[in-house]
């Protein structure tokens, strides 16, 4: 099986890599998402098909949207990352993990659509001043509401009809996510 919005082979090992950051699971009978980016099962395909984030040419407004959409999901994933070392219940330090990789692999699929080397190192920010498991939760959500915010605003932008379908499902994960954080 391959994801066309992410790219990735998946394959029944694999599946559940991300559970936790997921409000269903996937199990060998049924697939909800990609484990990798979080996209729903429509995106996922048997066989050799071309995915969506391969041969797109971007004009200049396109290429800075995802530039920065890139850097918006490093910077979400880096919080994550820090969020899990930071948080005390096993089952959130689990959560905020799976979510820091899923926001990495949006930041890859943004790489890949403009042609970036590799992913930019952004200033590491330190988060320590969120003292429990209920702010780190609260940080969480913002930074979810954010780049929910950043693909509405520029999604009128895109006239590329691929990366309209991408944004619009990472938009969606990320919609997910919030769900997933006030549960
Ligand atoms: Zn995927």
């Amino acid at each position: 099986m391959k994801c066309l919005i992410c790219g990735m082979e998946i394959s029944l090992k694999s599946i559940n890599v991300n559970k936790s950051a997921f409000l269903k699971s996937n199990s060998d009978s049924i697939i909800y998402y990609c484990p990798f980016c979080g996209a729903i099962n429509e995106y996922i395909v048997d066989g050799d098909k071309m995915d969506l984030l391969s041969n797109n040419k971007l004009n200049d407004v396109e290429l800075k949207i995802i530039e920065h959409a890139m850097k918006l999901e490093i910077f979400n994933g880096d919080f994550y990352k820090q969020a899990s070392e930071l948080a005390s219940s096993k089952e959130i330090k689990d959560m905020f993990s799976a979510l820091s990789r899923i926001e990495y692999t949006h930041a890859r699929i943004h790489q890949k659509l403009c042609e970036y080397g590799e992913l930019p190192l952004l200033n590491k920010i330190d988060y320590k001043r969120y003292q429990n498991d209920e702010e780190l939760l609260q940080q969480a959500k913002l930074r979810e509401i954010h780049a929910i915010h950043y693909y509405n605003k520029y999604e009128g932008n895109i006239e590329n009809p691929n990366v309209k379908v991408i944004l619009k499902e990472l938009k969606r994960v990320e919609e997910e996510h919030i769900s997933l954080i006030e549960k």
